[in-house]
């Protein structure tokens, strides 16, 4: 009999990118042959993401596009996986009824389980359990980078979010089995690792806490660099902070979502903290390593927010300098708190004004951010081809920044030396630089507008800049 084949359809953030790779894992030791194309497979795996409307809808598109080859071939299933699964379970079927599995995020690994005994009945399965993942091998996108994730759910309920209604409550994975993960990963040649958690910093394993975590990471394993998202403000700890000044492979980059400058706005949001507390913490961040590019999302439009409130986030914005941002308007999110609980009041047009107020601010600073760059190297890792011109190869600085240059595609997966030649706002081009090196001595940077907290020293990473509404982008 010949191998059954599956294909693989990813919407979403980092973490559904992880869960489909794990998926792809396990169907693998199943026995089953992945493909590259829908049109053989006889198992098409959708693997969703709630956090947005558009998101949704994107996926119930690509959903109903399947339908031709439901008809072709009746015996082939079907399976929606992930946050939309979850959140709308039989719904769904009202409308792509031609659907056979329904899987939240913790039922989606049982997945060859329930093929065994599927029937021609729709099987559905939103449960919230524990799964057990220690022993699932991922099939990886890239060989020289990896996400490992270390804590799933969240217990925040920030009222526009619908994460933790779909991914329930907090669970952290067992340090000494993320640690051997970790060693296993080196030993496949992972250079990068990126682990992964809704509110990552909050990770604990009994004493062990994320600075600790990423500390054993360091030391006991070949990892060349450690990255993480994303970081929630009220767990960002003075621990964190020095773990960042004292650990090289801890990579200079922190995307530390804002959502606004209002405390008001936050108050409302259920963010617990005060916008003075997030810029005190950028403050120290900043003094502790003063390269260290900064991030950051946020949402204009929220209920009930004024042209004040904007306007502390417009001043929020020019204070800290972030090397870029995922700007958003608010949209009603069904399910969330805010949804229940607010009028949808700030009108349409004036959401989309605020928006291209703040986006054409930030184009302003990573724009200065950028030019800073120029005349400097950095340590980069290839990871591919830029999108418009295969004879051009892109990488990753260690700040989290796109930067292009022409080279060799012998060079993916390697850490070359760039000297930046030119910026724009969400680019660097840069040239191979023969001479070794790394950083040439820091200045500070000088923001052309507002304040600056701390010395703002280094780059940004290439950020699309939405209109899209919805949450922390994960
Ligand atoms: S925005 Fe982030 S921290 Fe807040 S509820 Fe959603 S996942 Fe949790």
């Amino acid at each position: 009999m010949s191998q059954k084949k599956y294909h693989i359809i990813t919407y979403g953030c980092q973490m559904n990118v992880a869960d489909s790779e794990t998926l792809a894992g396990i169907l693998g030791e199943a026995g089953y042959q992945r493909s590259p194309t829908e049109d053989d497979s006889d198992l098409i795996i959708v693997n969703t993401c709630s956090v947005r409307e558009k998101a949704e809808e994107r996926a119930i598109g690509r959903i109903n596009d399947l339908r031709r080859l439901k008809k072709v071939r009746p015996d082939m299933n079907i399976a929606v996986v992930g946050c939309m699964a979850q959140r709308l379970g039989e719904r769904l079927l009202e409308r792509v009824p031609h659907v056979d599995i329904i899987l939240g995020p913790d039922r989606m690994f049982d997945l060859p389980e329930i093929l065994k005994q599927k029937t021609h009945v729709p099987e559905i399965h939103t449960a919230f359990g524990h799964e057990n993942l220690d022993d699932a091998t991922p099939v990886r996108e890239t060989p020289f980078s990896a996400y490992l994730t270390i804590t799933r759910g969240c217990n925040n309920f920030c009222t526009f979010c619908i994460v933790p209604f779909v991914r329930g409550r907090e669970r952290y994975h067992d340090s000494d089995i993320l640690v051997r993960q970790a060693q296993n990963l080196a030993a496949d040649g992972v250079i990068e690792l990126t682990l992964l958690g809704q509110n990552v910093n909050s990770y604990r394993d009994g004493a062990l806490d994320f600075p600790g975590l990423i500390r054993r990471i360091a030391s006991e394993t070949d990892i060349k660099r450690i990255r993480y998202t994303s970081p929630h403000p009220k767990d960002l700890t003075l621990r964190l902070i020095q773990t960042h000044a004292e650990e090289p492979k801890l990579m200079p980059h922190m995307h530390l979502p804002l959502q606004s400058g209002s405390d008001r706005v936050l108050y409302k949001m259920a963010r617990p903290y005060l916008y003075k507390h997030y810029r005190n913490m950028v403050k120290k961040l900043r003094e502790a390593v003063p390269h260290i590019a900064l991030t950051t999302d946020v949402i204009v439009g929220f209920p009930t927010e004024t042209e004040n409130d904007f306007q502390k986030t417009l001043a929020a914005f020019e204070e800290i300098q972030f090397d870029s941002a995922f700007m958003f308007h608010y949209s009603e999110r069904e399910g969330t708190r805010a949804a229940n609980e607010l009028a949808d009041d700030v009108p349409h047009d004036v959401k989309i004004e605020r928006l291209e107020r703040l986006i054409e601010l930030q184009k302003k600073i990573s724009y200065a951010k950028n030019q800073f760059e120029l005349g400097r190297t950095h340590e980069t890792l290839v990871d591919g081809y830029s999108r418009r011109d295969r004879n051009i190869l892109k990488g990753k600085t260690p700040g989290g920044k796109t930067a292009l240059f022409a080279g060799n595609s012998s060079l993916i997966g390697k850490i070359v030396t760039l000297r930046i030649l030119q910026a724009d706002s969400w680019t660097l081009h840069a040239e191979l630089y023969q001479k070794q090196g790394g950083y040439r001595p820091l200045g500070v940077f000088r923001p052309q507008t507002g304040a600056q907290i701390g010395p703002v020293t280094s780059p940004a990473i290439r950020q699309p800049v939405s209109r899209a509404a919805g949450g922390e982008r994960q």
